[in-house]
């Protein structure tokens, strides 16, 4: 589509036009999880946020020209904290949440990135990254330890809006007696025995985290580039201290050009977080709910806004695709989607508005022609919906709603026997086990027919 592209650039915070660096190599990178642990819905939303940003520069560029790197942080102090108490290796807890990690993404129908590095392969070159901070003046090493001297970096907190002063009097910086401000923070750190480490000029141990999206970052995309996405808790100090680093080392006035944040899902309007009891992990929803269904979820409110998780979403969300399955055919290829669908998407992504025309757009597939029901269909395959075929949905609805068709039609003949025998209690008995397992059953002209709820 021949229209501009707009995004809330936190930079600026302003909604701004999008302008890539160069159109036909457009970069984007968005920190991914730090595999300590299995990701929680809360994780789900920048992955289908950032693929939904993935496909409309695809689809106003072009397929090949976006680069698109989604790290994997494999090295980092949670990560050794859950190995020790999981009693477990470092490697196979890495592994085992990889693994989980990329079957949810699956699940939730996001595309492969272009790159997903892990921070493990590119520990050479944080080793450089550090090594010229240090001669340049903007890092410095104390006792094994080598840290960002943040004062000297004069546009520090300008992504966060801080000012150094307020960061200096707020508990947000630790204090350390090998810091010589408390504002400084750590890019190589000394590793204790027993835990993973490299060789380095300063000691045997491993980078800081905020390192590793610098390092990773310009490995693949340069050392200025288009996007830099991520969840709002990285916004401060996670990114602000990527810019600070890389603009550093590289020598550069710009790091990412658009700086991209989405945020938070709540549980009844708290956050969704570990230390509130409330972490819903998007492995316990594959067995019960289509991954369809939690992908339209998450576009449910626009990714500036919290999105508050509820059963009524999940349950609405659902109906919503039974629904458009009522017009569902199977397409070869891909009707052109009209300009005016798309506006809202290329509108700062705005979801809730797309998914409003894909309502409108149903009706009139449901009143119209094959045609009309093929835009549909291409329209809900271009965000990821309705891309399984209609007996895939309904066989994972059979296979997941509790009971296997062979069940179903023995329980069918239990019943047919009671109301034989007058036993009406019986009937109604197995007719609401049935019902429970979300089976309806019909009778009609001494027949008895079921389906799915
Ligand atoms: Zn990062």
């Amino acid at each position: 589509m021949n229209k501009d592209i707009f995004l809330t650039n936190n930079l600026s915070n302003k909604k701004e036009k999008f302008v890539p660096i160069n159109e036909k190599k457009i970069g984007m990178y968005v920190c991914g999880p730090t595999v300590y642990d299995d990701p929680h819905i809360g994780n789900a939303r920048p992955l289908v946020i950032f693929d939904i940003l993935f496909k409309v520069l695809k689809c106003k560029y072009g397929s090949t020209s976006v680069n698109y790197v989604r790290n994997i942080t494999d090295i980092d102090d949670k990560i050794i904290k859950s190995a020790q108490e999981n009693n477990i290796s470092i490697l196979n807890l890495t592994k085992k949440i990889i693994k989980n990690f990329i079957e949810d993404c699956k699940f939730l129908n996001c595309e492969t990135p272009s790159e997903q590095p892990k921070a493990t392969d590119h520990i050479d070159s944080m080793i450089k990254m550090i090594s010229e901070l240090i001669a340049k003046g903007f890092a410095y090493e104390n006792n094994d330890h080598v840290y960002f001297q943040v004062n000297k970096f004069n546009d520090y907190g300008k992504l966060s809006n801080k000012k150094l002063e307020d960061l200096i009097a707020g508990s947000r910086v630790k204090i350390s007696e090998n810091k010589k401000n408390p504002e400084d923070f750590v890019l190589w750190k000394p590793s204790l025995k027993g835990e993973p480490f490299w060789d380095s000029p300063w000691s045997k141990g491993r980078p800081g985290w905020h390192l590793e999206c610098s390092t990773m970052s310009k490995f693949f995309l340069g050392k200025e580039f288009d996007i830099h996405g991520g969840g709002i808790d990285l916004l401060f100090p996670h990114h602000e201290n990527e810019i600070a680093q890389s603009r550093c080392a590289n020598d550069t006035e710009v790091f990412a050009n658009y700086w991209i944040h989405n945020a938070f899902i709540t549980m009844t309007n708290e956050k969704m977080a570990k230390s509130q009891g409330n972490i819903l992990k998007i492995k316990d929803f594959r067995n019960k709910i289509n991954g369809q269904v939690l992908r339209l979820a998450l576009m449910g409110a626009h990714y500036k806004q919290p999105l508050d998780w509820n059963d009524k979403l999940l349950n609405d969300c659902k109906n919503t695709i039974e629904k458009w399955y009522n017009v569902y055919l199977p397409i070869k290829t891909q009707s052109k989607i009209p300009d005016e669908m798309l506006l809202p998407l290329y509108d700062d992504l705005n979801t809730p508005g797309y998914i409003a025309n894909l309502h409108k757009l149903f009706n009139k597939a449901n009143n119209g022609n094959e045609n009309d029901k093929k835009i549909f269909v291409s329209a809900c395959n271009f965000i990821g919906i309705l891309n399984e075929t209609k007996t895939e949905w309904l066989n994972f609805k059979r296979k997941n709603f509790l009971i296997s068709e062979k069940d179903i039609l023995k329980k069918i003949e239990l019943r047919n026997n009671a109301r034989e025998n007058n036993d009406y209690k019986e009937a109604d008995k197995i007719r609401d086990e049935l019902s429970e397992k979300g089976v309806l059953i019909e009778d009609k002209d001494g027949k008895t027919s079921w389906k799915i709820k």
